[in-house]
């Protein structure tokens, strides 16, 4: 079965985003996605969610905030 000679190529797959259709660029374990998509998921069964440029880019700002917020020092 040459099928199975697909590699798991994030870009191959589709946005795991509801109501978006574009192509993956990325692939993020579940959990630690769907807090941070505003607007859900297709599914959550899954481990691994494929995100859009998109969607990795909101993933990326949600979760940045923490980091930026830790790296440079802020003080409450
Ligand atoms: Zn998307």
């Amino acid at each position: 079965m040459p099928e199975l000679h697909h590699r798991m190529k994030p870009d191959e797959a589709v946005c795991g985003v509801k109501g978006c259709e574009k192509a993956a660029v990325r692939s993020l374990p579940t959990k630690k996605v769907s807090g941070n998509i505003a607007a859900g998921l297709k599914g959550e069964e899954a481990r691994r969610t494929p995100l859009c440029k998109e969607h990795y880019r909101e993933y990326k700002r949600a979760t940045k905030d923490e980091r930026l917020t830790d790296s440079l020092g802020w003080q409450r």
